[in-house]
């Protein structure tokens, strides 16, 4: 039997009060929305349907304001293709609380974005400093908003935290996150607050960007303020069987290593996460060695902009700075060597603001995965920069606020 993801609650798409019971109907608005934007002759090969019968749909929806057409796009023979998005019932509000970072955006019916803003934190080590680092963004954005928009009084929450379920939250970069979370946003922002999982958004949002095809397999292997390689398998995104699947993070490298925030020592998470990394930078170049990194720089930054300092010394060949990453490099990428003999994935999708942006370490990881993986070099490792932006995965939040996608 198919195992249920205890987060999803609320409105779905069949219980959507516009959408008809129709089965078809329900998997081609399905299928718009985990594109974010398809044309018909797309919409006919992945779903099977017969052009009349996915034509006859798509008018339907578009007649009943569930879907809109996003222009034209104009393709090799030189016909114009429609592209078809979903809407949403109402404007949405979507933030994104991570342990460094809170961004937030506003998008429209059509879920084109109306503004947006971001914030990065040294930490948010309290519920207090988490509440009110979303309010003090979401206010700010509030007033940059053109006078004719007015902030939604609906907030898609998006947390780097697992529910496992109904009264418990875990997170090991949040390690205060817990479920009323949800209750002490909605009073304190006089916004009904809806928490998604930190899973659904990012993988979806990737596999949005994925325009050429749809591989089988695909892991976003993230190293941000925390680790992890979700996956999705046949088009479908898995959790595991206690919403736990993909916490390579916590992959114990050493029992007698630093403490995790998970409580344990020695993850990876605690050699190879950036606040991890920020914390060797403070050390290490606190007790004096030769770089060319400014302390202060450090001491000032947040883990996210410490990356920064050591990516453009590292780029400088700063010995210290290539010393420093070299054991990176090697956990990660024998952390990979895992993924890729558990999993086989037919893609690798490179994430979070240790790896983005910065495609000559995916290659040093990818290189020295090789020793790794069964069969490599021969094999090759599918190890590449992911795509999607923080305004990609949260116009993904705003919709999974109103449907359901992973039906
Ligand atoms: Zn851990």
């Amino acid at each position: 039997m198919k195992k249920r993801f205890p987060v999803r609650e609320g409105p779905q798409i069949h219980k959507h009060s516009i959408l008809s019971k129709n089965f078809a109907e329900r998997v081609v608005f399905s299928s718009i929305a985990k594109q974010f934007e398809v044309s018909a002759p797309d919409l006919i090969s992945s779903t099977g349907m017969p052009g009349s019968t996915i034509a006859g749909i798509l008018n339907r929806l578009v007649r009943r304001g569930l879907i809109t057409t996003n222009g034209t796009e104009v393709r090799q023979r030189g016909r114009p293709t429609i592209r078809y998005r979903v809407r949403i019932p109402r404007p949405i509000c979507a933030c994104q609380l991570e342990a460094t970072q809170v961004s937030v955006a506003v998008f429209d019916r059509n879920l084109a974005l109306c503004g947006s803003d971001v914030e990065t934190f040294a930490t948010l080590n309290s519920l207090v400093a988490g509440v009110d680092a979303v309010a003090t963004v979401i206010r700010r954005l509030k007033k940059s908003l053109a006078h004719s928009t007015d902030l939604p009084k609906e907030l898609a929450l998006e947390i780097n935290a697992i529910r496992l379920d109904r009264d418990r939250m875990v997170s090991s970069v949040l390690p205060w996150a817990e479920v009323n979370l949800e209750e002490r946003l909605a009073q304190k922002l006089g916004m009904r607050v809806k928490v998604l999982p930190s899973v659904l958004s990012p993988l979806i949002a990737e596999k949005q960007k994925l325009r050429v095809r749809n591989p089988e397999s695909i892991i976003r292997f993230q190293v941000g303020d925390g680790i992890s390689a979700h996956g999705s398998f046949g088009g479908e995104n898995y959790y595991g069987h206690s919403s736990l699947a993909g916490q390579l993070g916590h992959v114990i490298v050493d029992p007698r290593g630093p403490l995790c925030g998970c409580g344990r020592r020695g993850c990876l998470e605690a050699y190879c996460g950036g606040p991890a990394l920020h914390k060797r930078l403070l050390e290490e170049i606190g007790s004096g060695v030769a770089t060319v990194i400014d302390y202060e720089k450090i001491a000032k930054s947040s883990p996210r902009a410490s990356i920064v300092f050591l990516w453009d010394a590292w780029k400088l060949r700063d010995s210290y700075a290539r010393d420093f990453m070299r054991p990176v490099f090697e956990h990660l990428a024998w952390s990979l060597g895992i993924v890729m003999d558990l999993v086989d994935p037919e893609l690798v999708l490179a994430c979070g603001y240790v790896l983005s942006d910065h495609p000559e370490w995916v290659e040093e990881i990818r290189n020295r995965a090789q020793q790794w993986t069964l069969y490599s070099p021969a094999r090759p490792i599918p190890f590449t920069l992911g795509q999607a932006s923080v305004e990609d995965q949260l116009r993904v939040a705003g919709t999974l606020y109103f449907y359901r996608l992973d039906d």
